[in-house]
């Protein structure tokens, strides 16, 4: 840091010991750029902090893609997980109602599971 600055005994106010969100980019050393961020952002005002974000059409596509790393939790992909558990849900308790009526008949006895064991 720049001595003379500390001896002209001027207050940093957002020196080492500020306790405010830092801003997390990526320095070309590496590091992360540690600038005091923008209020409610993780960002300094020289890394994007001042961005309101993507408003285009074509912005917000790119996004999209930017985010999406395989496509297992899209809303479709979560929509089709969930007919097939209620497929499963379904054809179980249509299994279990079967069995209790085979048991009733005594076509199936109380305990056939037993007979299925290794
Ligand atoms: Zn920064």
């Amino acid at each position: 840091m720049h001595e003379a600055f500390f001896e002209a005994g001027k207050g940093w106010e957002l020196g080492p010991d500020w306790p405010g969100a830092r801003c997390g980019a990526k320095t070309r050393q590496g590091t992360h750029c540690q600038n005091p961020a923008m209020r409610g952002k993780a960002r300094c005002r020289n890394h994007g902090g001042k961005s309101t974000g993507a408003k285009t059409a074509e912005g917000l596509a790119k996004l999209e893609t930017l985010h999406l790393k395989h496509g297992r939790f899209t809303k479709a992909a979560k929509a089709e997980a969930k007919r097939r558990a209620q497929i499963g849900r379904e054809i179980r308790a249509e299994l279990r109602d079967i069995e209790k009526e085979a048991i009733a008949a005594g076509t199936l006895g109380k305990d056939w599971r037993e007979m299925f064991k290794p």
